[in-house]
């Protein structure tokens, strides 16, 4: 049976490049801290994998640290205490957006009753005019704030308009973390242009290897305190040996996305529009979740009333179909989304929230068959309704 994979934004299949940079360097010894020549290459293939991650979000390679995956980069990330050219700031707040992710939800080293919410509109969109009332008031009151807020979300790709956001905060002295890992590689991004001062991504969403990530500052003079510590490594921020396949990896996907990311973009949304257009002609009182927001070309998060999202995500993995539930979208548990929940979805549409994410690796032949197995799907459990309702 060809199975359609179209759940990348829970992680994307291993890209070639990457997988053959990895046996290359699987097959090698060496510490990247040992001063002989086994230690030197393996430092050299990091540095090489450094530059390359840099490269592909416009960023200094020397600022790159490299983590486990992004929720460790965002943990490390969002710390009370940053250092910047030298100086130490000391943040009081924490503001992050209704959509968040979990990890950054956790609020990384900031308690629980230093965290707010920034509200989103109903299509998950930042509310600016409320963004900054929020930093009139603490900035007001001598509160140094960090903002964190995401660049594409991972449940309904909506990307978040970061230039503005980022000059809000500026203006009121804030600093700005992105959690870019649902848009690195899968639409332009710039962290120049973006305004963040620290960003967060993960490699394999973008087809590198599980268990690896960066948090990248705006240059190296922005120092994070380290919650590893011991041999110093990454610039200090981040102790313990690199691993350096799952590092060389993630660079070698890095460079593969940044290549083909212009022909990729018309290429995802091409598919991306085609399923849109299939799911509507099949379901016409389908919604697709903030259809009218500026979204990344991969995400489809759609709901058709009176569908149970996870009933319907066990038939089409049956068929062959992965995708997730909107509800299950962030952590893998079913119950209600807090992503949906802040854009104040409706709870029948929430509960009925699939999401469909496309990558790399995806086809016309995924898109085709995912809309036969729909057409299908949607016919028996509409049916088995509509029995239940006589
Ligand atoms: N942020 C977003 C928006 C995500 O979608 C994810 C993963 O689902 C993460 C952070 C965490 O990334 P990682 O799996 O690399 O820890």
């Amino acid at each position: 049976m060809h199975r359609a994979y179209l759940d990348h934004n829970a992680t994307s299949p291993l890209r070639p490049a990457a997988r053959e940079a990895m046996i290359g360097v699987l097959t090698e010894t060496g510490n990247a801290s040992s001063v002989h020549r086994e230690g030197r290459s393996a430092r050299a293939k990091i540095d090489h994998a450094r530059e390359q991650v840099a490269k592909l979000v416009g960023a200094e390679a020397a600022a790159v640290i490299f983590t486990s995956g992004a929720t460790e980069a965002i943990a490390l990330g969002l710390s009370p205490e940053i250092e910047l050219s030298g100086r130490s700031l000391c943040c009081d707040l924490l503001l992050i957006s209704g959509v968040e992710h979990p990890a950054v939800r956790a609020g990384g080293r900031f308690p629980a009753d230093k965290i707010e919410i920034i509200p989103v509109d109903h299509a998950g969109v930042v509310d600016l005019s409320a963004l900054e009332a929020m930093l009139a008031r603490h900035c007001n009151a001598g509160r140094q704030v960090l903002v964190s807020v995401m660049a594409a979300n991972n449940e309904t790709g909506v990307i978040q308009p970061l230039d503005k956001i980022a000059a809000k905060v500026h203006a009121d002295k804030g600093l700005f973390h992105v959690d870019a890992v649902q848009i690195t590689g899968r639409y332009p991004f710039n962290f120049a242009t973006s305004g963040a001062d620290l960003i967060s991504i993960s490699s394999h969403k973008l087809g590198g290897p599980q268990g690896a990530g960066a948090l990248i500052t705006r240059n190296t003079k922005i120092r994070i305190p380290p919650f590893l510590r011991g041999g110093g490594q990454e610039r200090g921020a981040r102790a313990g040996t690199e691993n350096v396949a799952a590092i060389v990896g993630f660079g070698a996907a890095a460079d593969d996305a940044a290549l083909k990311l212009c022909e990729e973009v018309d290429r995802l949304a091409d598919l991306r529009d085609k399923l849109e257009a299939g799911i509507h002609s099949i379901a016409p009182d389908a919604t697709v979740l903030s259809s009218a927001a500026l979204r990344v070309p991969n995400t489809t998060c759609f709901a058709v009333p009176g569908i149970n999202a996870e009933t319907a995500v066990i038939a089409f993995d049956l068929e062959g179909i992965a995708v997730s539930s909107g509800a299950a979208c962030s952590s893998g548990k079913v119950g209600t989304s807090p992503t949906l929940a802040a854009m104040r979805i409706e709870p029948e549409i929430s509960r009925a929230a699939i999401r469909t994410s496309l990558g790399w690796s995806s086809t016309i032949t995924d898109v085709v068959r995912f809309l036969e197995v729909f057409a299908q799907i949607h016919e028996r459990l509409i049916s088995n309704q509509r029995t239940r309702a006589a």
